[in-house]
């Protein structure tokens, strides 16, 4: 996917009409946050994969800043960013060249903007608050949870060390079996993998 999206930042100003790839990835992430929460965002998202790929060794790994995931800040960016394309969508109709470059622009601008977060906190720093991502997130709640066994987590805390979105789903342990109510979570089941005492599942 991160070949995908290289291909459409760079031939996208050449051949604006790839453009619409932009609102496909959109639509299909805030699809499958319906049902799925975030798992959009693990790998199906070009632009996540694109920074993982290429970003996460060149990254410091510092920690992701808290304004980042204030469900505030998250609602002004998606608002602020959806205002700005119904704008262009308005004066750009029915032009779909128009259209697909302004996509391209977006798409370019707010790269650009999380290559810069990624060479200076971390890879997924723009997936903090990213819109489509803000959107699954609340609207795929509760949906295909990670569940932690208090019981058999013992706090090693591996699972929060190989999390690509800085979650620590220990801190969710209570009694019994919970739900890691961080609706952040991409499913990527990559901590399930690291757990050494089997305490997570989906
Ligand atoms: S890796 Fe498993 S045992 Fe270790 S802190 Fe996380 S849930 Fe607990
Ligand atoms: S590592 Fe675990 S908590 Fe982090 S995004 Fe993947 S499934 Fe969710």
């Amino acid at each position: 996917m991160a070949a995908v999206f290289m291909a459409v930042f760079i031939f996208g100003w050449i051949y604006p009409i790839l453009g619409f790839f932009i609102p496909l990835c959109m639509i299909l992430g805030i699809g499958i946050g319906l049902f799925k929460g975030r798992k959009f965002c693990d790998w199906y998202c070009p632009r996540g994969s694109f920074y993982d790929a290429w970003f996460k060794s060149l990254s410091p790994q510092r920690k992701i800043p808290a304004l980042f995931k204030n469900i505030y800040f998250r609602l002004g960016v998606l608002l602020f960013l959806m205002a700005v394309m119904v704008v262009n969508l308005f004066y750009r109709w029915p032009n779909p060249i128009n259209i697909g470059m302004f996509f391209v622009i977006m798409m370019t601008s707010t790269t650009v903007l999380g290559v810069g977060l990624a060479l200076f906190f971390h890879q997924r720093s723009w997936c903090s608050f990213c819109p489509v991502g803000t959107i699954a997130n609340l609207a795929g709640r509760n949906k295909f949870s990670l569940m932690i066994n208090s019981q058999d987590c013992n706090e090693c805390k591996a699972c929060a060390k190989v999390c690509p979105i800085q979650i620590e789903p220990y801190k969710f342990k209570k009694t019994g079996i919970r739900e890691v109510k961080d609706f952040d979570c991409l499913k990527c089941g990559t901590c399930v993998a690291a757990c050494p005492k089997k305490a997570l599942s989906f």
